[in-house]
């Protein structure tokens, strides 16, 4: 059984009021059957550590592990400051930051020998969609890390956000979002098969408290991973208790 977890990612917003509020909301509610997951930024990394509800992730991580890197966070950095996942491959690192699937397998093994475990983010914009690649744009992101290291699969968490969907307030429908993570699981299974049918996929873009229900209920979504939503402690919860 794969337990749910659903994610906050804050990427560059967040504050200690609001790392408070999302405590105490958190702390208010039994979320014993379900992983929550908090990315702030790096800097906010602190108002988090040691909570008993949730576990801490970071956004990201270089691909190096230590030196003359102005400005990179190393893997044993972000653990040393409480983390215990971290996003790898974000759409807007890929995108707005040229990160490449030579950089994002660096920055997977950098967590794995750390101890971190990756949320491994893959999703198809919006012509690639509408050209019908998206089965070929996600086997291709999958194969860019697990083809080589098959043994990530089951120390890794799969974040499936359609590039279309992410702070459009369009989500993908239930439908698609539950067929595209078939195909992911399907597609991992030449991996490992059983870590393929272990790990979670979570479907990220868009969620909020109105569709969060429909879409975490679909077979093969194992959670949420939540942007713009999650900046409000209340409606994050309500998300929470949808899982
Ligand atoms: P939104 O929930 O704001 O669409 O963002 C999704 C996302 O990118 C989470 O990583």
């Amino acid at each position: 059984m794969r337990k749910p977890m659903v994610a906050a990612n804050w990427k560059m917003n967040g504050s200690d009021a609001l790392a408070k509020e999302m405590l105490s909301a958190l702390a208010s509610t039994n979320l014993n059957e379900l992983d929550v997951l908090i990315c702030p930024p790096a800097t906010l990394l602190h108002a988090f550590a040691n909570s008993a509800s949730c576990v801490l992730g970071a956004q990201n991580l270089s691909e190096h592990t230590a030196g003359a890197y102005t400005g990179e966070l190393s893997a044993a950095l972000l653990a040393a400051a409480g983390a215990r996942f971290v996003l790898v491959g974000h759409s807007e690192r890929r995108t707005l930051f040229a990160e490449s699937d030579q950089a994002l397998a660096g920055k997977m093994q950098q967590a794995i020998e750390h101890g971190l475990t990756p949320v491994y983010c893959i999703g198809e914009n919006l012509q690639q969609r509408q050209q019908e690649k998206t089965g070929q744009v996600l086997a291709k992101q999958l194969a860019a890390v697990y083809a080589s290291h098959p043994e990530f699969l089951a120390k890794s968490v799969i974040a499936y956000e359609p590039v279309w969907a992410i702070g459009t307030g369009e989500a993908a429908t239930p439908e698609q979002a539950q067929q595209a993570h078939a195909a992911i699981r399907q597609q991992l299974a030449q991996y490992d098969s059983k870590a393929a049918a272990e790990v979670r996929v979570l479907y990220g873009g868009s969620v909020n408290s109105k569709n969060a229900a429909e879409l975490l209920s679909q077979p093969d979504i194992d959670g949420g991973l939540v942007g713009g939503a999650s900046l409000n402690a209340e409606e994050f919860l309500h998300i929470c208790l949808s899982a």
